[in-house]
């Protein structure tokens, strides 16, 4: 059983880059019957942005990933190796840190900002690396007494980490994405305590990494360059470290070249964005899948009825370069995905949504529960289940027809739309006739047979067929009478079957409407 992680900070929206991560953590650790925990690095103070714990779970939760230990709510967790929030876990680093300066693998430094500099200068002239390290680190070597006088007078002091390494040598280490990787060893004396008694993310992160008993880590590529710092720190404290995969970052097409995502510039960058929108957290999910390994798609195709966690996601066949976040294909996969829903569900989940990011809709749709479902449950049916749906921001455009209010703003458009192809004497003698016949109780032979009644007495062809061949005979055909009536009754020349519609909208709206339209 693998033990996986999310460790974000705190530091403002996740992205779908670090979604897509995490996403493979928890598949990790549930595919192997292990645990997902998240664990929130929250010790820079100053980087921190209100409100991203909040967020940062709510995008966890809308994916519908499952955490096992950890914070679950603001303020909450559950779990029997916590405190899950970095900024709480003080003591517990302290006594780490007690233990390296007593075996001499760290010390206090002293060095103030203007020495730092200094450092770096004298580094700079002679072509040097940079940094805190070697004959280079001047408080390294101190020695009690010197120290004692430093503490004496007050003066503020970090601890570093006496690096063992040496940058002339390398070292490897499996990687699980990227397989084997050679970086040169860590000399850095790098901080391991700030000077407000806080530990650096690197620290506390072995420190966490450990005695939470961490088994696998999936992060961003760009943790790659701190790896031969975590293993270093892993080796001092005297603990095994993890298995690390590193996942190149995911790329979005601008035209027709390639390029990262940008956490400024691109909302859909965010995962904030899908939720917004109303893409079906399982949309998002399933989407991953293809993203994670190429042969999901055809292990879908022969099980469309499984969950997607009944596939094992294989490692060893994740591409190590940047996965491409298709838009299109990430609505096919949603439209599949609604339509694979129950009407209730649909309803129930719009609703969801639209209470938090669309008041009027929700208010339509809580105000009008049956009238909705059965709008929803249009055309879900059939062989060919529609498809018109990848996001709950659509329901407003797809329903509004429906509803008398909206209908009326959109029917004078309508009829000018109309009036292009028709004669407007003409279109209402039809509409006319057909309502004379119309009724609502025909099945869906008789209702046809009364679309081509009204055809055929308006001379029109019963067929589109015999016109295609006969074009001077006919004035028209009854697919044009179709056409008629679907502009009159929903404003619109596209709409799902407009049998079923007229059944949806029942006698007394589809009659209301066929006599005011033309009025
Ligand atoms: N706190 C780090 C971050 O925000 C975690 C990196 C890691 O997963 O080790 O990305």
């Amino acid at each position: 059983a693998k033990v996986t992680r999310f460790a974000p900070s705190p530091t403002g929206l996740l992205t779908i880059g670090g979604l897509y991560a995490t996403f493979i953590s928890e598949r990790m650790a549930h595919q192997s019957e292990g645990i997902f925990y998240v664990r929130i690095e929250d010790t820079d103070k100053k980087r921190e942005v209100a409100g991203s714990v909040e967020e940062i779970l709510r995008s966890l939760e809308y994916v519908g990933l499952r955490i096992d230990e950890g914070m679950i709510g603001i303020g909450a967790e559950t779990g029997a190796y916590g405190p899950y929030n970095q900024s709480s876990r003080t003591a517990i680093y302290n006594v780490f840190i007690k233990h390296l300066l007593k075996q001499g693998l760290a010390y206090p430094c002293f060095c103030d900002e203007n020495e730092l500099h200094t450092i770096r200068e004298a580094q700079r002239s002679v072509n040097a690396t940079t940094g805190y390290y070697g004959k280079w680190a001047v408080h390294r070597s101190f020695t009690l007494p010197q120290i004692k006088q430093e503490l004496d007078k007050g003066k503020p002091y970090v601890i570093r980490l006496k690096s063992p390494g040496s940058a002339d040598r390398r070292i490897t280490y499996r990687d699980l994405i990227k397989g084997e990787i050679e970086l040169p060893e860590n000399d850095q004396d790098v901080v391991i305590m700030k000077s407000d008694g806080i530990p650096t993310y690197h620290f506390a992160h072995a420190v966490d990494d450990c005695l939470m008993g961490t088994t696998h880590v999936i992060r961003g590529d760009e943790w790659i360059a701190s790896v031969p710092i975590h293993l270093q720190l892993f080796d001092v404290l005297g603990f095994t470290p993890p298995e690390y995969g590193h996942l190149a970052p995911i790329m979005k097409m601008e035209g027709s070249t390639k390029r990262k995502f940008s956490k400024r510039k691109d909302p859909d960058a965010a995962v904030r964005f899908y939720r917004e929108q109303g893409y079906p957290g399982l949309a998002i999910s399933e989407y991953f899948m293809t993203l994670i390994n190429s042969n999901y798609e055809e292990w879908r195709m022969s099980n469309r009825a499984a969950s997607y966690t009944g596939y094992t996601i294989d490692m060893n066949k994740m591409n190590a370069s940047g996965a491409l976040f298709d838009f299109n294909k990430l609505n096919d996969i949603a439209k599949n995905t609604i339509a694979g829903l129950s009407s209730q569900e649909v309803y129930r989940q719009a609703c969801h949504w639209a209470e938090r990011y669309d008041r009027e809709l929700h208010v339509r749709l809580i105000t009008h529960p049956d009238y909705s479902m059965q709008i929803f449950n249009i055309g879900r049916n059939s062989d060919k289940p529609r498809k018109d749906l990848a996001k709950w921001s659509d329901v407003p455009s797809m329903i509004d027809y429906f509803f008398d209010d909206s209908y009326a703003r959109v029917m004078r458009v309508a009829w000018e739309t109309l009036l292009a192809t028709w004669n407007a004497e003409e279109a209402n003698l039809i509409l006319e006739r057909y309502e004379a016949v119309f009724c609502v109780d025909d099945d869906k032979d008789a209702w046809f047979a009364k679309l081509r009644t009204v055809a055929e007495n308006h001379g029109f062809a019963s067929n589109a067929k015999s016109y295609k061949n006969n074009p001077s005979r006919y004035k028209g055909h009854v697919g044009d009478v179709a056409m008629l009536l679907r502009i009159a009754l929903t404003g619109r020349t596209h709409t799902p079957d407009l049998y079923e519609i007229m059944l949806v909208m029942g006698e007394d709206r589809v009659r209301g409407r066929l006599k005011s339209f033309a009025a």
